[in-house]
């Protein structure tokens, strides 16, 4: 069938009739919202590169994450910038560490507000990485047992799910592993199984005070460039016991995020970083662009693309206008 007995126009006509046949739609019970806790019990204070986004006490944490609650919003996932930094990130997985702390208040104050943790190195080694350094290197099998560490304590202290984002090969197997010998047999993965070594994460890095000293990622995040890699990144962690796979950035890997969808079973996450917020957050306080439907439009994109849920720091607002 065609012009003229074909006419897509006529749905969309009306507000009314877009609405009816609309084929994708972002709700607040499919994102999931970051904070980044510090320790102490100071004021919040305003992430420059993160308009609208605070470093937040454990106590702060816990009331962001109520509000967080009754705006429908699934979950939290928590980052932390820890008092002290080592090369071995020894804070990072400390029973009393800031992230730990910040899970139990958090889990005090909230019913049913699922309480995610990333689980890497990089927030709390002296030098940046994500992993154990050695000279110039960053070391993978030494790394596995660390991150298997924090994620144990993370569960320990009532995450409900943990989600390493280093990019160490094997990191999956060995938290399961750890998990499951420990008594939280039951605690998901989300895993981020193809996270590109990607320009979009600057104003994340001073949120989480977390930019490598020296180097950088690329020799462990993926390269931009691949998608193919990609796919057998989530073989990988899918073979390894990964419960939910993630892409990390969103709007650059589109494709990615297809290809995932086209090819696995599990559920699908995308992460859309500081960088995708900073930009357009910039350009709208410019007055070059309407924010709102931007952000609506982006979020859709992703979800359009075969995400089952998104990480975003528009999530708050987001619920807000939807
Ligand atoms: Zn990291």
């Amino acid at each position: 069938m065609s012009f003229p007995t074909e006419r897509p126009r006529r749905l969309r006509r009306t507000p009314r009739l877009r609405a009816l046949v609309r084929e994708t739609r972002v709700t607040p019970e499919r994102l999931v919202y970051p904070l980044f806790v510090v320790p102490g019990d100071g004021p919040r204070r305003e992430i420059p590169s993160l308009p609208g986004c605070f470093h937040l006490s454990a106590a702060d944490a816990a009331r962001e994450a109520r509000e967080v609650e009754s705006l429908g919003i699934s979950g939290v996932i928590l980052f932390g910038l820890p008092r002290a930094k080592d090369p071995l990130g020894t804070e990072g997985y400390a029973e009393d560490g800031v992230v730990q702390k910040a899970v139990r208040a958090i889990r005090s104050e909230c019913r049913d507000l699922l309480v995610m943790t990333d689980v890497c190195l990089c927030e709390y080694t002296s030098h940046g990485h994500c992993g154990v350094v050695d000279g110039a290197e960053v070391k993978n099998d030494p790394t596995l047992e660390l991150l298997a560490r924090m994620a144990v304590s993370h569960a320990r202290a009532g995450a409900h799910v943990v989600a390493p984002s280093d990019m160490m090969d094997g990191r999956v197997r060995a938290i399961r592993t750890a998990l499951d010998a420990s008594g939280f047999a039951d605690t998901p993965i989300l895993s981020y199984a193809a996270k590109y070594a990607s320009a979009f994460y600057g104003p994340f890095r001073e949120a989480a005070d977390s930019a490598p000293q020296f180097g950088d990622r690329r020799g462990y995040q993926m390269d931009p460039a691949n998608v193919r890699e990609a796919l057998r990144e989530c073989e990988q962690d899918v073979a390894e016991g990964a419960d939910v796979l993630m892409i990390k950035p969103a709007m650059p890997n589109l494709d990615v995020i297809g290809a995932v969808r086209e090819d696995f079973d599990l559920p699908v996450a995308a992460y859309n970083v500081s960088g995708e917020y900073a930009m357009l957050k910039a350009a709208a306080a410019k007055g070059w662009l309407d924010e709102r439907q931007a952000a609506v439009e982006s979020l859709t994109a992703i979800k359009r693309a075969g995400a089952d849920f998104i990480v975003s720091y528009w999530a708050k607002e987001l619920a807000g206008w939807l």
